[in-house]
């Protein structure tokens, strides 16, 4: 009886070792990967759909893999923000910003460049020192820099998320609440945080002119933002269709693949230049 206890306890600690062991491997992985600056910054630029003018970027991070491969946020962005890498993920894109896009920044200083946080950088302040500690001394001023935070999950702390929004805005950047009804926020996150910017969900876009509810939800969204003084931008614009009726609403920034995908910095800079030149 001895024996087979014995035997028992050893197929346990081997099924623990091969339930623990492919996590732990994955955890390595993805720190190496984060030590390898294997996640890097893409930039898709923002139109002003008035004048056909550049008006910035949002930032999206990839995953370029030692093979090549480049990997969407979609496939790695849940595991990166339930492990915590996600802090030392956006930190290393902020900083690649800097480096790449620095110059093009400082030649042009209404260009806005847009980050993307998580609800989680909103649990406390370290999010606030690491904008000083990139920007403050950058090419990059503050003032061209558009924080977005989703409302697609939930802040557990509104009040510090105000207090963190407000604190931002102080330093003279600006805030953009993203993926706007779709989520959790909806009107109390625009009334309680601050927001200065909010973007339009694809979603809405998609089905702009042959939907009559979104080309009216959109239309509201459009009122409420200039009644509240704040700016809007839609995205995942495909199509010369939608921008003409989003024209027609009075949405005067827009991004999406009609315009430009993500791209590599070197690319980007060359847009800027083409759209300056046309
Ligand atoms: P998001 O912030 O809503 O970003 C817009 C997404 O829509 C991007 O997907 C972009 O590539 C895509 N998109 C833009 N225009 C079009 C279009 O015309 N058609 C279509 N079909 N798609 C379009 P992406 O780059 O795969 O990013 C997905 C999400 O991952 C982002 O959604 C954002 O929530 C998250 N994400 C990306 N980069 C970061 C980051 O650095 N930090 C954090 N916290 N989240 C990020
Ligand atoms: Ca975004
Ligand atoms: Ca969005
Ligand atoms: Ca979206």
């Amino acid at each position: 009886a001895a024996g087979c206890g014995a035997l028992v306890l050893i197929f346990v600690a081997i099924g623990v070792w091969f339930s623990w062991r492919p996590e732990s491997e994955a955890h390595d992985d993805f720190s190496a990967a984060i030590r390898n600056g294997e996640f890097i910054p893409y930039y898709q630029p923002v139109m002003d759909i008035e004048t056909g003018k550049l008006r910035g970027c949002e930032v999206l991070m990839r995953w370029r893999r030692p093979n090549g491969t480049m990997v969407s946020p979609g496939q790695f962005m849940a595991y990166a923000e339930s492990t915590g890498h996600i802090f030392d993920m956006t930190r290393s894109i902020m900083v690649q910003t800097t480096q790449e896009v620095g110059q093009l920044y400082e030649e042009n200083p209404d260009f806005k460049l847009s980050v993307n946080l998580f609800a989680g950088h909103f649990r406390n302040r370290e999010v606030i020192q690491d904008l000083k500690d990139i920007y403050e001394n950058s090419k990059i001023s503050f003032q061209q820099i558009v924080v977005e935070v989703t409302e697609r999950y939930p802040l557990d702390d509104l009040d510090l998320a105000r207090k963190m929004i407000a604190e931002m805005q102080a330093m003279g950047l600006r805030v953009a609440l993203d993926d706007v009804g779709t989520g959790h926020g909806g009107m109390a996150y625009l009334q309680k945080l601050g927001i200065d910017i909010i973007k339009i969900d694809k979603m809405f876009i998609d089905s702009i002119g042959d939907d009559d509810s979104s080309t009216t939800i959109v239309d509201s969204m459009v009122e409420l933002a200039d009644n509240l003084g704040m700016g809007i931008i839609a995205e995942g614009v495909e199509t010369e269709d939608q921008i003409d009726r989003l024209r027609e609403l009075g949405v005067t920034a827009a991004q999406g693949y009609f315009f430009a995908r993500p791209m590599p910095a070197s690319e980007y800079i060359a847009f800027a230049a083409k759209v300056e030149e046309d």
